[in-house]
């Protein structure tokens, strides 16, 4: 011992070792007071035998145990007795800065608490209102007087009470708050009177809101009656399915005022998520209710009129399906509790009266469709367009625009032009967007004149630079007028010594800019060999669709463009198989088994190639525009078809025939080519349109040829005895 006593690494080893032993008794010492003892014993013993009893103290491994007793030489064991206590010390700090940590934050929100209590009491010594209490006591009288039955009454009681032993920082009070204000503001009782219905007055609202439409608004008529003799009956849902434009919302609206209820609409145009129906369950950040609840909420009674807008553009994905909601909620029988995630008790839905829209029928779940009844808008003739608008859509426009027609009078037959040449829809939302486009102009004009009166008399000058200008920079500009500190009364005055604006022919065009439409369409299209007139069905009510072939040189492959559907393309392989099989009765070539193909790759397209195409109903239109491609005879520019063939070649009925009908009808066609058995659908066209339209029937594909070509179809000869 004493050798080693001398050896300077010895002495540094005891250096390390006392200081680390020192370290660690200091903090030991802090946490009980037995460290005194031990430090007694670092002075006076030997640095070996302390590193022992050090060691012992500890709690090691096995392992380490019989390391340090195979350590013979005193060096080596004070080395590692100094590691393990330089491991025991590091673990005591790690665990006591961890235990500094969280006292430290405890202490913060504690510091908190006593701080806010602090202010309470410094406001209540002062006779400040508290605000917190007065806002739950509001709330608690707003939910006394919301008319909650009972056991929801409860619920909220429970929920207030929760909410009231919270800190308005703590997390959860702010969405417990909003909760509670949906309870308190929901019409859990409230409803707008029902006033004694006087039919007579309903249906004089129906009919001055609307023109034309005799049997819709029969239907609601009786609807009306039935609601009249029976207030609580459950009556069918009405959906009113056409395209844009034709009246459905209106209609909806019109229901309501003359059963005297309130309004609201909701969209379902795009909803994909369950949860927009239902809501979104609580425990989610930024949960919501579903928008019927929310609408609900809005319009503050229970037995408004609601409009499920676009009922067909609902989709399902990974989120739900949303028409599984939409069965419940129209559901006469469930929708008494209607259960919505977010508000999480059952909700009355009984007294709401449903009406949806919907653009086709097709998109909407049987199941849901089952639960309707459908009243179908077509669309509208070119004639009733044009009282509509006379009766309808100008005065309102005027009236929208602050005119009258002392200021602009658009004769019947701009109307009429409008109607033909800037407008080709089913329903009257283009007409009514290019009327408001004049009326915007007249107003220009309006408010200029008014302007220049004190400097000129002439005020019969039409054009004014404001409008020149406008008209230069584009028709379609959009452009409001703000007639700064300009008023009614100035205008009129300034207005009375000049005459109304006419609209004319060279107007119209200055302001709608050159038509868009005409008759010669068709003509132009079908000038050569290979295209022909169909007629579709989209969720704009019905159009006509050119079917347009060729052929190339190629080895015999059939290629089709048009953004095509998977039946479309196996109608027009149909088609293709059709004519082949037919060379010789059609005289498409001289010999039987001439194949049509032969070196060549026919190409069909249906043009609006950005426009998704799918259906049935193209085939006619395809075998017809193959024919004339192969007889290189043109297709009557006047005549339009639609069908379904079959393999053999018999023609099949098809859907939307009206919508087709006119769809014809306002593409300036004379003829048109349906099905045999489409005959009867030909009952819910107007008359006017059928008076100016040839129907022509067909049973067989040949009688479609027959019709399709100038002067019949010259091939007509073995058909009887060939199919
Ligand atoms: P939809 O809901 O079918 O898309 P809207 O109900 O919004 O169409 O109607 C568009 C516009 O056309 C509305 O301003 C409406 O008043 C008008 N309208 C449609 N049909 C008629 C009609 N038969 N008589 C009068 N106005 C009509």
């Amino acid at each position: 011992m004493e050798q080693v006593e001398q050896d300077p690494d010895f002495v540094t080893l005891s250096r390390q070792f006392k200081a680390i032993a020192m370290e660690l008794i200091s903090i030991l010492e802090q946490k009980q007071k037995t460290g005194g003892r031990i430090k007694v014993l670092l002075e006076t013993l030997p640095f070996h035998k302390l590193a022992d009893i050090f060691v012992a103290s500890f709690e090691i491994s096995f392992e380490e145990q019989l390391c340090m007793l195979d350590s013979v030489d005193p060096k080596v064991r004070l080395s590692k007795a100094t590691e393990l206590v330089d491991r025991h010390l590091q673990s005591i700090r790690v665990a006591e800065k961890i235990t500094q940590k969280v006292e430290g934050q405890l202490s913060k929100s504690q510091k908190e608490y006593l701080l806010r209590q602090q202010m309470r009491a410094i406001k209540e010594e002062l006779g400040d209102n508290d605000d917190d209490e007065d806002d739950l006591a509001s709330l608690e009288r707003k939910m006394q007087n919301a008319g909650m039955p009972s056991n929801i009454w409860k619920h909220a009681q429970r929920e207030l009470r929760r909410l009231k032993k919270m800190q308005p920082q703590q997390p959860g009070y702010n969405s417990s708050r909003v909760y509670l204000d949906l309870l308190a503001d929901l019409p859990w009782q409230k409803a707008s009177e029902e006033q004694e219905m006087d039919l007579k007055a309903a249906k004089d609202h129906l009919d001055c809101d609307h023109y034309g439409l005799v049997k819709i608004k029969q239907r609601i008529f009786e609807y009306l009656a039935v609601r009249k003799l029976k207030p609580d009956a459950r009556g069918p849902v009405l959906c009113f399915v056409g395209p844009p434009g034709v009246g459905k919302t209106s209609l909806a609206s019109s229901i309501a005022a003359a059963l005297g209820r309130k309004f609201i609409r909701i969209s379902l145009g795009g909803v994909k998520d369950e949860a927009d129906i239902r809501g979104h369950r609580r425990t989610y950040i930024g949960s919501m209710p579903g928008r019927l609840i929310d609408g609900l909420k809005r319009v503050g009674v229970c037995n408004p009129v609601m409009l499920l807008d676009e009922i067909d553009k609902t989709g399902s994905d990974v989120r739900g399906d949303p028409a599984s909601a939409l069965l419940e909620v129209l559901d006469p029988e469930q929708n008494k509790s209607f259960n919505d995630h977010y508000l999480n008790v059952p909700f009355d839905l009984s007294k709401v009266i449903f009406v949806a829209t919907a653009n086709r029928m097709q998109p909407i779940p049987p199941p849901l469709l089952d639960r309707m009844e459908v009243i179908e808008l077509p669309g509208y003739t070119a004639e009733e367009k044009l009282r509509i608008a006379m009766q309808h859509l100008i005065p309102r426009v005027l009236d929208q625009h602050g005119l009258s027609s002392a200021f602009l009078q658009i004769p019947e037959d701009m109307v009429k032009l409008v109607i033909q040449r800037y407008t080709r829809e089913a329903g009257v939302r283009n007409l009514e967007r290019n009327l408001a486009a004049l009326a915007r102009a007249a107003a220009v004009r309006v408010v200029e004149r008014e302007q220049a009166v004190s400097v000129s008399k002439d005020v019969h000058k039409i054009t004014s630079p404001l409008l020149d200008n406008r008209l230069a920079e584009g028709a379609e500009m959009e452009m409001e007028v703000i007639p700064i500190g300009v008023n009614n009364h100035e205008i009129s005055n300034a207005f009375r010594i000049a005459s109304p604006l006419v609209v004319d022919e060279a107007m119209l065009e200055k302001i709608l800019g050159p038509p868009r439409f005409d008759d010669r369409e068709a003509a132009d299209r079908v000038a050569t060999p290979g295209v022909s007139v169909g007629l579709v069905w989209t969720a704009f009510g019905g159009e006509v669709q050119f079917v347009e072939a060729t052929s190339v040189v190629g080895n015999g492959e059939l290629h089709l463009t048009g953004q095509l559907g998977d039946v479309i393309k196996e109608s027009a392989q149909i088609a293709l198989t059709w004519v082949r099989a037919r060379v010789a009765d059609l005289k498409l070539a001289a010999a039987e088994e001439t194949d049509l193909l032969q070196g060549k790759d026919i190409h069909i397209h249906f043009p609006a190639g950005a426009v998704p195409k799918d259906g049935p109903s193209a085939g006619v239109t395809l075998v017809t525009a193959l024919v004339s491609l192969f007889s290189q005879k043109n297709v009557r520019a006047d005549t339009a078809m639609t069908g379904e063939m079959t393999l053999r070649g018999l023609v099949l009925p098809v859907g939307g025939v009206k919508d087709k009908v006119l769809a014809a009808h306002r593409y300036g066609i004379k003829r048109v080519i349906l099905p045999e058995r489409n005959l009867k659908d030909l009952v819910e066209v107007p008359a006017a349109v059928l008076s100016s339209l040839e129907i022509l029937v067909a049973k067989r594909m040949e009688d479609v040829l027959e019709h399709a070509f100038d002067g019949g179809c010259p091939w007509r000869q073995h058909q009887h005895s060939k199919l």
